[in-house]
């Protein structure tokens, strides 16, 4: 039998093709015990009218061997293409995106000499379920979606990923200020799982705080994780401060198969000249070689290119006068690499992966999550309403005629803006209104439990009174506690 493990590649778009080759070359003079299954996604596919962008039969490679090493795609623009990314990490369940970061001073030009960190970014929720509306003349909305059982995975993954390579602290960020439900169970999460992690030192921030400290400060942080969107933002900034967004990898991990590639696109400005830098592509392919168990491998490739770069060979998207001393081509480079396996660097400081152990931590499944207990207590019913000049007091008046059940209006807001009961004059009211029904307990919190047909006859209410209703969301409490946010100065 084989022991050589069995990959999918795509060759990609762009600089792709030449980057793949570069990095295959490396890894195979360096020892690298691979069986290549080759795949086409990407522009030719999509131009060929599949909109995915990803023959069928490609999910059968990938399913077949669990890995896969992507060189970067061309969306093409407009024509309703969908992004290979985005697709590949839904439909595989690719929810741990881990990018390591580093500065290669003095010969990388950097201001950030000491930047060694990573960014753990949950891959699959938050605003990219991509589940939009346009309700209203004037409002649109997106669906922010935190699950437990996704913060959980991603957050254990940070922990689990800082335990095995020796981090010594995980920081989170999140914008549970605002966001204390979404955000609030994501924090919440981490703390809890931090408590599984004693030596490991955490803490939290703040996003937009905690972000601009990463721009300024990148050597504060040890590995980071974050929900999506803010993972999304952060760790392109984090990229671009240890000089060159082309020197950064990424690994996609999900329980069945897990992607790996360079976090820059396929450069169609430079595509077929033979000049691209190969070393984001290649530190993926590390990555990867350390998630199918090759870590001497790995280890090897890594040195060999630490030395090449601190030997000064550079290709042109990282040469400078000064800090460099030849300017190579992707084939020069190639073999400046080659000719170093086995080598480590003295300046820089060379891997040790045997010692530290896989690097890549597996995924896992989400644990089972403790039921609690749920009870219907209201309904908020969003309605599209540009009558009476926006005066929210008529609108009050004409709802209070449709309550039933026990349901009382007991609050209005627009935009999350309480405006009614005693709303200010001065806040702008859009067509787009958010009318709490419940029953009346003490101050804003529930009186009792309600049953879905009340919320029915409330609809059908509301249908006769002529009410445009756009949107119903039910109130729930779980173990007694409040399943939904207070309005805005509630
Ligand atoms: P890009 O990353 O491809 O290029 C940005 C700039 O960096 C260009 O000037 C390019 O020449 C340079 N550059 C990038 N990689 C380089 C390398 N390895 N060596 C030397 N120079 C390099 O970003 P873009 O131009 O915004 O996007 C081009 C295409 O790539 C788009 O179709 C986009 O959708 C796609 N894209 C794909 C991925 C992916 O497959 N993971 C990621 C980002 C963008």
């Amino acid at each position: 039998m084989s022991n050589r493990t069995p990959i999918t590649v795509a060759y990609g778009d762009g600089i792709g093709p030449e980057i793949m080759e570069a990095c295959l070359n490396i890894m195979e003079a360096a020892g690298a015990q691979l069986e290549i299954e080759e795949i086409e996604i990407g522009e030719k596919v999509y131009l060929s009218g599949n909109t995915s962008g990803i023959e069928p039969s490609a999910w059968d490679s990938l399913r077949r061997t669990g890995v896969f090493f992507k060189a970067p795609i061309t969306t093409p623009q407009g024509g309703g293409y969908k992004s290979i990314n985005v697709t590949m990490r839904k439909t595989l369940g690719l929810y741990a995106n881990v990018r390591p970061m580093m500065s290669y001073h003095p010969f990388v030009k950097t201001k950030h000499p000491k930047v060694d960190l990573v960014i753990v970014r949950e891959n699959e929720e938050d605003l990219y379920a991509g589940i939009e509306h346009r309700q209203t003349q004037e409002v649109y909305q997106t669906l922010k979606l935190i699950t437990h059982p996704g913060s959980e995975r991603i957050v254990r993954y940070a922990f689990e990923y800082a335990r095995r390579n020796n981090r010594k602290k995980v920081t989170c960020f999140t914008k549970d200020n605002i966001m204390k439900m979404t955000d609030g169970l994501f924090h919440k999460i981490f703390d809890q799982i931090g408590e599984e992690y004693p030596e490991i030192e955490k803490e939290h921030w703040i996003i937009d705080i905690g972000a601009a400290k990463a721009a300024t400060e990148p050597e504060a942080f040890d590995v980071i994780v974050m929900p999506n969107l803010y993972g999304d933002v952060v760790s392109d900034i984090t990229a671009q401060l240890t000089g060159s967004v082309g020197l950064a990898g990424s690994a996609n991990i999900g329980e069945k198969v897990a992607m790996f590639e360079a976090i820059h696109g396929s450069a169609p400005d430079i595509a077929g000249l033979g000049i691209a830098n190969p070393s984001g592509l290649l530190i993926g392919g590390v990555l990867m070689l350390m998630h199918i168990g090759q870590n001497d491998v790995a280890e090897k490739v890594r040195n060999a290119w630490l030395k090449t770069i601190e030997d000064g060979i550079h290709t042109g998207d990282i040469y400078k006068e000064g800090a460099s001393k030849k300017r190579v081509n992707t084939k020069g480079f190639t073999d400046a690499v080659i000719e170093r396996l086995g080598q480590r660097p003295v300046m820089l400081t060379p891997v040790n992966y045997s010692k530290t152990g896989t690097g890549i931590p597996q995924a896992e499944p989400p644990h089972i999550l403790h039921k609690h207990h749920k009870e219907l207590v209201g309904v908020d019913l969003f309605l599209d309403w540009d009558e009476d000049d926006r005066n929210p007091d008529v609108l009050a008046a004409e709802l209070q005629q449709i309550e039933t059940d026990g349901l009382k209006l007991v609050m209005i807001t627009n935009r999350g803006q309480k405006v009614w009961p005693q709303g200010a004059p001065e806040t702008f009211c859009t067509d787009h209104w958010r009318c709490r029904f419940q029953i009346p307990g003490e101050g804003p919190m529930p009186g009792g439990v309600i049953s879905h047909q009340a919320i029915v006859n409330l609809l059908q209410k509301a249908h006769d009174h002529g009410f445009d209703f756009i949107k119903m969301e039910n109130l729930y409490t779980f173990d007694g506690e409040l399943g939904f946010s207070l309005g805005q100065g509630q």
